[in-house]
């Protein structure tokens, strides 16, 4: 096992892929072990776990949650957890992801006043194969938008319009805090994700240090080391943290199929990365091994 490949999304939250797709393609970028990690969802689970039997690839089974600290956006890949329902995690994301279809709805109504889209549009755009997505986000609305040929991409829609604040509606909070300790009472292991990423334009290095800080107090068990948005200073920073404070650096694509540019396999974990998830992972989930 010498590629891994922690973080990937499908259709069920704001990938381009099926489940099985996502795995077909993690089979064929020559992966031995791929995470699928959507948003907010374990609803992709079953038909991954079918597709990596079938492609004989290791699965790992994670959810990315949305979270908030320090008055910011912050993505925690819980990986291996308990999918029940009956988990405060669980419960917490089912409401998460009703309070992003209620934000979702007033932000295509403020985007209606100046530009030709609908809910409708929104709900077509997102469904892939018959597969709707379970987290509706913004990414579904850029695609409405370039499908109505308002933006040519996704990335167009995100550098203005679904970022002026004259569209801006707020999100259900869910407090880093409280996720990490959901995690960790759902059996499974919590990395932040990408944590770095936009770090140098947002603040300066102590702020850094202080957010870094105050993740592992609240008991994250590791951090995104190798994620494209990291450049080399930052990749390095965050592997003598984890070094030095005895957390589990991971690596991961973020890929989202044909919509941005994350290609399968770009950035990996290594295997003792990933046995130390499997070993601090108390719930019956595993790794999947074909
Ligand atoms: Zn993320
Ligand atoms: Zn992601």
């Amino acid at each position: 096992m010498d590629r891994i490949d922690l973080h990937a999304h499908s259709c069920v939250s704001d990938g381009m892929d099926t489940p099985a797709e996502l795995i077909a393609a993690a089979a064929a970028a020559g992966l031995d072990a791929v995470a699928i990690t959507d948003h907010d969802t374990v609803d992709g689970w079953d038909e991954a776990a079918s597709a990596a039997a079938e492609h004989a690839i290791a699965l790992v089974r994670g959810i990315e949650v949305t979270c908030r600290h320090q008055e910011r956006s912050l993505h925690l890949l819980a990986l291996l957890v308990d999918p029940s329902e009956g988990t405060a995690l669980a419960q917490r994301l089912a409401s998460l992801r009703a309070s992003r279809v209620t934000r979702a709805q007033r932000m295509v109504e403020l985007i209606a006043a100046d530009y030709p889209l609908t809910w409708e549009e929104v709900l077509a755009a997102s469904t892939r194969d018959g597969v709707s997505p379970r987290t509706l986000g913004r990414p579904h609305i850029a695609d409405a938008l370039v499908a109505g040929g308002v933006v040519p991409d996704r990335s167009a829609a995100f550098a203005d319009i679904l970022t002026r604040s004259e569209y801006r509606v707020d999100n259900e909070e869910y407090p880093a805090q409280e996720a990490i300790a959901d995690i960790h009472a759902a059996g499974g292991v919590a990395i932040a994700a990408h944590v770095l990423s936009g770090a140098r334009v947002r603040g300066p290095k102590r702020e850094v240090g202080d957010r870094l800080e105050s993740l592992i107090a609240a008991g994250v068990d590791g951090f995104e080391v190798d994620h494209r948005e990291h450049d080399d200073a930052e990749r390095a920073l965050l592997r003598e943290i984890v070094s030095s404070r005895g957390l589990i650096g991971t690596g991961g694509s973020d890929y989202h199929g044909s919509g941005k540019p994350n290609q399968l396999g770009e950035n990996l974990t290594t295997a003792a990365s990933l046995a130390a998830i499997s070993e601090r992972a108390t719930s019956t989930t595993g790794v999947l091994h074909p």
